[in-house]
């Protein structure tokens, strides 16, 4: 018996004999199917191949990122965001190893997982477990779950206060239940904002985005995108990270408006002449 991991997305499943017959997260108009066709393997495998290794960096007082090199799945990286003696792993990544678990109980261990939506599931439950952590995902995105685990906790409404100054928001948008958190300790006091892909930062540092899924340029409505930037204002941060290390340093509320207005202009026909 398995749990396999799907290796084009890095979700893992519950313990089967042989594989899944598909993935579930990938077999989806938000992701895709492997040109090359649909591989699995399991973490131990990943551990035995002696390709991956996990880089935790401080990228500032109390955040520390963590991402997989070389590359997994769909690369994005994992938070770990110390506050006040209470500590969250904002989204997760597939690969863990003895080294990583040593590195991140010096840092004070992970009290709670939470999640953006299903892209980053990963092996949430590996971290888990191996953390001693409950897992939040709204409520919303629970079709999605292809590992079960009574650590799981289901999470509901448009808000939810994790712990003292950090606080999950449902926005919606590229998935229903997807989830923002605001961390209000973080950048010395003027608060941060972890967006996964939910708000997605741009090349373009200054400017964010938002998509319905983003391999497959599916955008959202204007609507959805103008509520999403309508909620964002009721927060308190200045600095955004995404999943893919990219940072709005300062005054990310504004960029927020300022992108979601934009998006809209472009949909509507009013940004340009083409
Ligand atoms: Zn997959
Ligand atoms: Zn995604």
């Amino acid at each position: 018996m398995n749990h396999f991991i799907c290796v084009t997305c890095g979700v893992q499943y519950e313990q089967s004999t042989l594989p899944p017959d598909s993935c579930l997260i990938c077999n989806e108009e938000r992701q895709y199917i492997h040109p090359e066709g649909q591989s699995w393997t399991t973490l131990e495998k990943m551990r035995q191949e002696k390709i991956y290794r996990n880089d935790i960096i401080q990228e500032e007082e109390n955040l520390y990122s963590i991402h997989t090199n070389p590359n997994y799945g769909i690369s994005q990286f994992a938070y770990l965001v110390q506050n006040q003696g209470f500590n969250i792993l904002w989204d997760c990544i597939t690969y863990l190893d003895r080294t990583t678990i040593q590195v991140v109980e010096e840092l004070g261990g992970i009290d709670v997982i939470a999640l953006s939506h299903p892209h980053y599931y990963s092996t949430q439950v590996e971290w888990a477990e191996a953390f001693d952590a409950l897992i939040y995902i709204h409520e919303d995105d629970k079709g999605w779950i292809t590992r079960p685990s009574e650590r799981i906790v289901f999470w509901s409404g448009e808000n939810h206060e994790l712990n003292y100054g950090l606080n999950l928001h449902r926005l919606g948008g590229h998935f229903k239940g997807a989830t923002v958190l605001e961390w209000q300790h973080g950048n010395q006091g003027l608060g941060v904002l972890l967006s996964g892909d939910v708000i997605q930062i741009v090349p373009d540092q200054h400017w964010v985005s938002f998509m319905y899924s983003y391999p497959n340029l599916i955008p959202l409505p204007a609507n959805k995108v103008s509520e999403m930037a309508e909620r964002v204002k009721t927060m308190k941060f200045d600095r955004i990270y995404n999943a893919f290390h990219r940072m709005v340093k300062s005054d990310g509320i504004a960029v927020v408006e300022r992108s979601a207005n934009r998006y809209i202009k472009a949909l509507k026909g009013t940004l340009f002449e083409t």
